[in-house]
């Protein structure tokens, strides 16, 4: 039995709840607010965590809070399959105003995995095709469809076979780890071959009902791809009548600077998938698209019994309001991060590239700059480092190499320099204890 109340509870923690369940930090919160989260022995973190991506808008935005008090005292839940109520309507009201698509409809769920198994059923029935491209590297969620789609083995899918039928990956332009070192819209090419390589060797292109691919890659290791990627894909997809679905569950909502990610790619998606910073912590995810796709599905054939809760509505109604706001501050935050970021790395030879696009933004760490041997251990001490000096950051990669942040677009700029020198720390450490 352990002393601290931490101990104590990480103890009953472990007696209680599944391993499966793996918390990447140990400690116990009692309250988080902003950007900050201060845990049960009272100490207080800078967040650069933000649940993987949902605190866009920071820790328990007030006016969403407000909006969620006040629905508390309408109605809790009334299921979108036997009820008609408002903030379900207004809320696809809201993305409609700003999807890239012009005439787009949503359906809304509770994940974002379940977000993206409504896309691939929307597209199969749309288009009456089986199968389904995704990419390397990719993350899409936990379910049966979303891993098989999902491009990093360790741990999600161990264990867990087999995946469904007619699913083809490709691989994604991961230019840094480009083995023939070529420029990065040769790399883009390169990805768009493969894709074509599918058609002739594994399903005919008529037989493809969805290529579905996130605009940076997230649990990846924020991927950006080059310029001519997407208009590749769409060119592919408009050529073959394949279904384009972009799952923005990480990167949307603000977390690039722009509301969709895609907006950085001059492409126009089929389908979006949207989840974490739409609710600011609600469970919500969304399916927007273009509404001849939209209502393909048989009606009854979509749906859940929480999808589009009325709380998470609210939520998310209020929190698109904050987000627009906070794309206003989203260049300030890049350019800092940006800044910082390059000064680590060129100061730390454990960075091997600093990447991202607007503030979302990542270091990949390796043991050699020119091997390019991924530094997996490093990223977890950097990651312990940082955690007693106070700033909580997470890791992500298929190697498991890299230090990704997600900060609060509203997290003030001396907070943010504050947790980037004590990233900057945790790294002269890891490197001179070198573990
Ligand atoms: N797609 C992407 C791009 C994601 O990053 C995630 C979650 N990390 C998911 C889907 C799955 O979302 P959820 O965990 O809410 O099911």
């Amino acid at each position: 039995m352990g002393t601290t109340k931490t101990e104590v509870l990480k103890a009953e923690r472990d007696a209680v709840i599944a391993k499966s369940v793996r918390t990447a930090m140990d400690l116990f919160v009692a309250e988080a607010t902003g950007h900050t989260i201060r845990d049960v022995e009272g100490r207080e973190y800078v967040d650069f965590t933000g649940g993987i991506g949902v605190h866009t808008t920071g820790h328990r935005p007030e006016s969403v809070v407000r909006a969620v008090k006040k629905q508390l005292d309408r109605y809790l839940h009334l299921c979108v399959m036997v009820f008609n109520y408002e903030p379900y309507v207004e809320l696809a009201k809201r993305l409609l105003a700003i999807a890239p698509m012009k005439d787009a409809k949503s359906a809304f769920f509770n994940s974002g995995s379940e977000a993206v198994e409504n896309g691939v059923k929307t597209a199969r029935a749309y288009t009456k095709r089986p199968g389904v491209i995704s990419f390397r590297n990719s993350f899409h969620g936990r379910t049966f469809m979303c891993l098989s789609l999902t491009g990093k083995y360790r741990p999600y899918k161990v264990g867990f076979e087999p995946f469904m039928p007619h699913v083809y990956q490709a691989s994604f332009p991961y230019h840094y780890r480009c083995a023939d070192r070529h420029d990065a819209s040769e790399c883009a090419q390169r990805s768009l071959d493969t894709v074509e390589d599918i058609f002739h060797s594994q399903a005919a292109a008529d037989k493809v009902a969805a290529i579905i691919t996130e605009p940076v890659q997230g649990e990846g290791g924020f991927i950006v791809p080059p310029k001519e990627f997407f208009p590749g894909l769409r060119k592919i997809c408009d050529a073959h009548g394949i279904v384009l679905i972009d799952d923005e569950v990480q990167a949307g909502i603000g977390r690039t600077g722009k509301m969709f990610a895609i907006e950085h790619f001059r492409t126009t998606p089929d389908l979006i998938t949207t989840a974490k910073a739409l609710g600011a912590g609600l469970p919500i995810s969304g399916l927007t698209g273009k509404a001849e796709i939209m209502d393909a599905p048989v009606p009854g054939s979509i749906g859940g019994t929480y999808g589009g809760n009325p709380l998470a509505c609210v939520a998310a109604i209020e929190n698109l309001k904050l987000i627009e706001k906070a794309l206003t501050n989203a260049p300030k935050v890049a350019r800092l991060l940006e800044r910082r970021l390059d000064e680590i790395a060129e100061e730390h030879a454990l960075v091997g590239e600093h990447r991202g696009l607007g503030p979302m933004r990542a270091i990949e760490l390796v043991k050699d700059r020119a091997t390019k041997v991924p530094a997996a251990d490093e990223a977890k001490a950097v990651q312990r480092e940082a955690r007693e000096r106070g700033a909580l950051f997470l890791t992500a990669g298929t190697f498991d190499n890299v230090i990704r942040l997600l900060p609060p677009l509203t997290t003030p700029a001396d907070v943010l320099e504050k947790g980037l020198d004590v990233l900057d720390a945790a790294m002269a450490a890891v490197e001179r204890t070198g573990r």
